[in-house]
């Protein structure tokens, strides 16, 4: 079915981490696939599942869970895994790329896959020792020893992932006390008003707030870092807030956002916006090179999930085939939050807030913690926030997809998919269903 590749078609990848992993995975699946496949990656350890840092960090599960193939798995497949080696240039012309080790290898296709990287706030004292981002294992690491010493931790950014850190901190200083060790004071500061402020409403982030303060994180929100301060040895001693505040701190953690690796591509002379731009097909200014994860950006838009990534895979392993099929093309659609803090859950997708043209569904059962509200515009939903039970998230995640006129189930809209899919299937059958004498949950 697929013809051979050419027997001198070498291709190379740089990053071994969740996107140029999974682009492996996905080319071992195809016969035309290229004839010799090398994969250089700067971290020690073979491709892991960044994902699973959050919960390992919380202690709910082993190391060894997070490994997705060790390295004897690329050999047995056929292909050369370079560990702990740093790409350092790409001679475009030549098709040559060198690496920190010296060592050089020539390529006739190229794939970035080099991720992304902490942003670190431009602020006095962000070098101080005891200052840390939360990207790979070995900061997963550091985070769990902080932890387990005890003793206070402040984590700027009170986003996905500055949520995840904190909690896992607490969590991990937690059972250390139980053994032990010194207590753990996890403070989270986030300079906007709310909680998750780009995924949630205020009443979720409000419910989200009184559910970490309960379990003893600190919240400070509408709190602006202004600096690290620390000692004459080099060391976190605290954080100074805009206001003058100051909190006393043996370490600090940053999750205040991600920059693309894109400097590789950039002073290779690829077209480099904030990340490596690419076109419908992962392609970079280069027809050789192709780019795809956190490090590209495609029709502007740059990446911090996996779903669009898995997508961006599906196509580049196509491109990459001996015989590329013509229609598949990367497409940009929207993405669902979900929070990996065991015992609370939210899932949001769409606008937070509406406008003149939302028609807003809101249900909230402040005793349960159970918070629904749904945009939609001319039956069409938008956009929701669910926290507490989310097990409908995924059906309205589906239906706004599909763009579905939801009208004919709007009652049963917040009660849940069942209700909702039997009052949609009656009306496309256009049976004679009479929806008000269903109880539902009063929509507020
Ligand atoms: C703690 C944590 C939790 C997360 N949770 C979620 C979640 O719940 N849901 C979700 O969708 N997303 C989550 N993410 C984001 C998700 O992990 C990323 O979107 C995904 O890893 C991006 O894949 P990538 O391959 O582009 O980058 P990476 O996985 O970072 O891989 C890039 C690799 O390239 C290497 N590299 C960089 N430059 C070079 C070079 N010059 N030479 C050689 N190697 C190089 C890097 O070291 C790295 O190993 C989370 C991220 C973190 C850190």
């Amino acid at each position: 079915m697929y013809p051979a590749p050419p027997e001198t078609e070498h291709l190379v990848i740089i990053g071994n981490g969740m996107a140029g992993h999974r682009l492996v995975e996905a080319l071992l699946k195809r016969p035309d696939r290229p004839a010799r496949i090398t994969v250089v990656g700067d971290e020690a350890t073979a491709a892991y599942n960044r994902i699973l840092l959050s919960p390992w960090l919380a202690g709910e599960m082993e190391r060894e869970a997070l490994i997705l193939r060790k390295a004897e798995w690329y050999a047995e497949q056929g292909i050369e895994l370079v560990l702990g080696e740093r790409v350092t240039s790409i001679d475009r012309t030549a098709r040559r790329l060198t690496t920190d080790a010296g060592r050089a290898l020539d390529y006739q296709r190229l794939v970035l896959a080099t991720g992304s990287r902490p942003a670190m706030p431009a602020v006095p004292g962000i070098e101080l020792s005891g200052v840390h981002g939360f990207r790979d294992l070995d900061d997963a690491e550091a985070l769990a020893g902080v932890a387990e010493r005890g003793g206070r931790v402040v984590v700027i950014g009170g986003g996905l992932l500055g949520l995840e850190a904190a909690e896992g901190l607490r969590k991990r200083g937690e059972a250390a006390c139980r053994q032990g060790t010194g207590s753990l004071a996890v403070s989270v500061l986030q300079r906007s008003a709310q909680l998750m402020n780009r995924q949630l409403d205020a009443t979720a982030a409000g419910l989200l707030e009184a559910e970490l303060t309960r379990r003893g994180l600190a919240i400070h929100t509408g709190a602006q870092l202004a600096a690290i301060e620390g000692d004459h040895h080099g060391r976190v001693t605290g954080v100074r807030l805009a206001d003058g505040k100051r909190l006393a701190a043996d370490g600090v953690v940053i999750a205040t956002g991600i920059t693309p690796n894109a400097e590789l591509g950039r002073e290779a002379g690829l077209a480099t916006q904030r990340a490596i731009e690419v076109d419908g097909h992962l392609t970079t200014s280069d027809s050789a090179i192709h780019a795809l994860g956190e490090c590209c950006q495609f029709e502007g838009t740059t990446y911090g999930l996996v779903e669009p990534i898995w997508r961006q895979v599906e196509v580049l392993a196509e491109q990459l085939g001996a015989n590329p099929a013509e229609g598949a093309r990367y497409e940009e659609r929207p993405s669902a939050t979900r929070l990996k803090i065991g015992g609370i859950s939210l899932f949001a997708f769409g606008p937070i807030d509406p406008d003149a043209g939302h028609e807003v569904l809101a249900y909230h059962d402040p005793v349960q913690g159970d918070y629904r509200r749904l945009l939609l515009r001319d039956g069409r939903l938008e956009g929701a926030v669910l926290y507490g039970d989310t097990a409908m998230g995924p059906w309205l995640f589906g239906q706004a997809q599909a763009g579905r006129d939801l009208g004919p189930c709007r009652r049963a809209l917040l009660l849940g998919a069942a209700d909702a899919d039997a009052l949609l299937d009656a009306h496309d059958l256009d049976t004679d269903f009479d929806t008000q004498d269903r109880p539902v949950k009063e929509a507020a």
